[in-house]
């Protein structure tokens, strides 16, 4: 992302008085990897008072890395973040997380349905932009346990040498 261009079309939309919904940033292009300049974008967000969100699809698991973990500052203060479980966590299709900085904003997503989600239950998953599901956070979990952190941490950076 062009943080000069950025910066004139947040001005540019605060002399119009257009409010901006959010600022999404990348945190590892599908195609080649690219990260954008997060804290920068963190700070001109923070500046424009709007929704900071970073696509984390396919690099989240640099944060295992204590080589590449760097390359991700700022990815901290996003307000969301999405992580594709099923790329570089090594798991089925399906798994994805939604982190969210401030966990009580996740009831934007939140349902309810009669015959289940009902509220205030602690029926699982109830904060979902699907409906019913196949429960793929127990991979996840599972791949954190059997893989680990350091686990991969050494398979990104493996990855990371391939193309070399
Ligand atoms: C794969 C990918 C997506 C799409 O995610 P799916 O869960 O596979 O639909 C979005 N953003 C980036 C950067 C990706 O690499």
């Amino acid at each position: 992302m062009d943080l000069m261009a950025l910066q004139r079309i947040v001005d540019d939309c605060s002399a119009r008085d257009f409010r901006i919904v959010a600022i999404v940033a990348t945190a590892g292009t599908t195609d080649c990897g690219s990260i954008d300049p997060l804290d920068e974008i963190a700070e001109i967000a923070g500046h424009a008072h709007t929704h900071f969100h970073v696509d984390a699809a396919w690099c989240a698991p640099l944060i295992f890395s204590q080589r590449y973990q760097t390359r991700l500052a700022g990815i901290d203060r996003a307000e969301s973040v999405t992580i594709d479980a099923h790329k570089q966590f090594y798991l089925p299709i399906g798994s994805s997380v939604l982190r969210m900085l401030e966990p009580h904003a996740a009831t934007v997503i939140e349902k309810q349905a009669s015959y289940m989600l009902q509220e205030g239950s602690g029926d699982l998953g109830k904060r979902a932009l699907e409906g019913s599901r196949s429960g793929s956070a127990l991979l996840l979990h599972a791949g954190l346990n059997i893989i680990g952190p350091q686990g991969y941490g050494w398979l990104i950076e493996d990855n990371i040498q391939k193309p070399r």
